[in-house]
């Protein structure tokens, strides 16, 4: 199927795991993988783990439906081809996959204090962001793609801002974690929040985002980590990750941002939303202190997205901080987390709660959606 390197490099046609409905089981369908385009590349896609937006998106039903879809954000693979101009890829160079790209020439591209690219940013129509088409066809009609990545396919064409090289060394079936998940907790703790050593931090949602928040938390010397979740479950996978003190708000007599006020003398330093719930913001808000306390939101919401807080909460020195991808720039920055892994100096290995094949890739958005997991990777065929 592949065409040799040098010759233009032809359709591919593939396996895909494609949604046809909101909320509907993905069926496994032969795809046709259209050619990168100018700027762009098309990677074989290794492993690619199931992220909750994922799910939210699958799930939501939005006044314009987009599908049928493929699905998948957070991935590692291989250069399979480049498109015309592509000077920074070849054949073989080992990426993670961005769901929010750099094109390294725009405003915020070139500003330090932000990763929101103007021209490859988070894409939500479901095509490419250079000629808004799609790359992928089941005889002949488009299928959509997801966040411009649509890793749940052995063969996904992205634009060459929205994937960074990373060593050949690293584990593809572990790293692709860095591609959404772990990497936007981490970010939100150090660049962010921009935790500092013996403050208090309270993180609710103890999924991958908010255990990768207190591994964050842990690494920067913060002297408490409270981690609040409704699942009891997530207790003894949170001391994995540095949280010190578990709360469940369901076993909680008073309302939970008042034990949190208690328990750290009027409130923590940092409050981290990482639920994706709008009324959570505000609890996350009036959990950390007058004067300093931050509160960050990475969570993406699933119902209603407006935030209702009140003014006081602000008056008095408190700040709402939102962040996408922890604020990372990804070409940049991802390289680097790569390489911390490869030193043990951060964790991945122990938020991979399953491994799965490929045609199983259902039982993934079962096990998430039934809160049985932190993440599912799943492994491409060879
Ligand atoms: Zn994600
Ligand atoms: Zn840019």
């Amino acid at each position: 199927m592949l065409s040799s390197s040098t010759s233009i490099p032809a359709v591919i046609t593939c396996k895909a795991a494609v949604a046809w409905g909101a909320g509907e089981a993905l069926v496994m369908e032969e795809v046709e993988v259209s050619p990168p385009q100018p700027m762009e590349i098309r990677i074989k896609v290794v492993c690619t783990s199931l992220c909750r937006s994922d799910i939210t998106a699958w799930l939501s039903q939005a006044h314009t439906p987009i599908f049928p879809r493929i699905f998948g954000h957070e991935a590692s693979g291989i250069v399979e081809s480049v498109g015309e101009g592509v000077t920074e890829f070849e054949q073989g160079d080992h990426v993670l996959t961005l769901f929010t790209g750099e094109c390294m020439k725009c405003k915020h591209c070139t500003s330090d204090k932000s990763n929101m690219c103007q021209v490859l940013g988070l894409e939500r129509r479901g095509v490419m962001h250079s000629d808004q088409k799609t790359r992928f066809t089941i005889k002949g009609k488009p299928i959509y793609h997801y966040c411009a990545v649509s890793s749940f396919s052995e063969y996904t064409v992205v634009h060459s801002g929205c994937a960074v090289k990373i060593s050949s060394t690293a584990p593809l079936e572990r790293i692709c974690l860095l591609s959404c998940g772990v990497a936007a907790g981490l970010g939100a703790a150090w660049k962010v929040a921009d935790i500092s050593k013996g403050s208090t931090v309270v993180i609710f949602g103890l999924g991958t985002v908010g255990l990768s928040v207190a591994q964050g938390a842990k690494l920067r010397g913060a002297s408490r980590i409270i981690g609040i979740d409704t699942n009891p479950e997530k207790s003894e996978k949170a001391k994995v990750f540095g949280v010190t003190d578990f709360l469940n708000p369901n076993e909680c007599e008073e309302p939970i941002q008042q034990v949190i006020k208690r328990i750290t003398d009027g409130g923590a330093d940092y409050s981290f939303e990482c639920v994706g719930d709008t009324e959570m913001i505000t609890t996350a808000l009036e959990s950390c202190c007058e004067g300093w306390g931050v509160t960050v939101t990475l969570g993406v919401p699933k119902v209603k997205p407006e935030i209702t807080a009140h003014y006081a909460l602000f008056l008095t020195g408190r700040t709402l901080r939102g962040s996408l991808f922890g604020g990372w720039k990804p070409k940049s920055n991802i390289p680097k987390l790569v390489d911390m892994y490869l030193k043990k100096e951060i964790q991945i290995d122990e938020f991979v709660t399953h491994n799965l094949q490929f045609e199983d890739v259902n039982k993934a958005f079962d096990l998430m959606r039934e809160g049985k997991c932190l993440r599912c990777v799943i492994h491409m065929p060879n």
